[in-house]
């Protein structure tokens, strides 16, 4: 294993990359700043997120919380609302934790991986991001992008890519360094079919030498997926829409299941509007959406008007079964 890392050309590709990088980075609202707060906003929204679906939320992200002090006076709800379709909601709770402590300790963005990496939901790459990006400080990045470009280049599945990206920092400017091999992989080296044509590393890679890059990085076997199916009613009245706490995604309203109302009594189900699948990490549920006329309000429940429903962080379940519903009404 090791003297196939010992091959790579690391130095080649560092100026490669580097060349490349200045000619072709796309340009996103994040990198047109250095300030850590925007560039660790940018980099937590973009985890398990696509660029083009973050770009909208960063940017109305940084209108409403422009700072680090903004964002610990913000209450959950208005956060969540704001993150309302991105997923992953943890990820907007760290950050209104990570901004508080930030006040806390005297408001100071850290300057440092140590004190980055204290933070509640800062791991590994998003301190390494940070550091390197808003401070210029020699520490490699490790995402997706850097795990298949290392086992790549190095044709090696079982690559040691943290040392194999230590390697390839350019300790000059690690923060062009860092971004421009995450580029390489978010543009170039793709996951299934990579430009190998095009690519600026082609000729130090491994894998395109040995004509193994189909093969790497090896399939993952996934876990089988657990099946659920439930019901959402579309419950109305004068008085708005009736929605519950959710109870897959603390935080976020939700319509309402027939057993939040106890006994079956309670609950006449009306018409079938449609269905709709969802998944969520390894549960794939199908729901059935429902108009139901209730007695009383369920424990937590409350009564929404359509002004009302556009200002709450709504789960996705529940715009998705309003959408279904919408549909419906559209028909002749
Ligand atoms: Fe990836 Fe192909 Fe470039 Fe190798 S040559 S780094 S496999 S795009």
């Amino acid at each position: 294993m090791h003297s196939k890392q010992n091959q790579l050309n690391a130095e080649g590709i560092r100026s490669a990359l580097a060349r490349w990088y200045s000619r072709h980075a796309r340009d996103l609202p994040w990198r047109r700043t250095r300030d850590p707060y925007a560039i660790w906003i940018s980099e937590v929204m973009l985890q398990q997120t696509r660029v083009a679906a973050v770009i909208p939320y960063y940017e109305r992200f940084l209108t409403r919380f422009p700072d680090v002090a903004a964002l610990a006076e913000a209450s959950e709800p208005e956060v969540l609302a704001l993150w309302s379709g991105l997923g992953y909601y943890s990820r907007a709770r760290n950050l209104m934790q990570a901004a508080r402590t930030i006040m806390d300790i005297g408001g100071a963005f850290p300057r440092d991986y140590a004190g980055l990496r204290k933070l509640s939901g800062i791991g590994d790459y998003t301190a390494s991001a940070v550091a390197s990006i808003s401070f210029g400080l020699p520490h490699a990045v490790v995402d997706g992008n850097v795990k298949r470009v290392a086992m790549r280049l190095t044709n090696n599945a079982a690559a040691d890519v943290a040392e194999v990206a230590g390697r390839l920092l350019d300790r000059k400017n690690p923060a062009r360094s860092n971004q421009a091999l995450m580029e390489l992989g978010a543009t170039v080296c793709l996951p299934r079919s990579p430009l190998c044509e095009t690519c600026p590393v082609a000729k130090f890679c491994g894998a395109r030498h040995q004509a193994t890059v189909d093969q790497l990085p090896p399939p993952r076997v996934k876990p089988d997926a657990i099946h659920r199916e439930h019901v959402l009613l579309i419950v109305r009245r004068r008085t708005g829409l009736l929605l519950v706490p959710s109870p897959r995604l603390s935080g976020f309203w939700d319509l309402p299941e027939p057993d939040a109302f106890g006994a079956a009594g309670n609950v006449r189900l009306g018409a079938v509007l449609g269905t709709f699948r969802h998944s969520i990490t390894n549960s794939r549920y199908v729901f059935e959406v429902r108009e139901a006329r209730v007695r009383g309000t369920p424990a937590g429940g409350r009564w929404f008007n359509s002004g009302q429903l556009h200002e709450i962080a709504l789960s996705t379940t529940a715009r998705k079964a309003l959408r279904v519903q919408a549909h419906v009404e559209q028909k002749p």
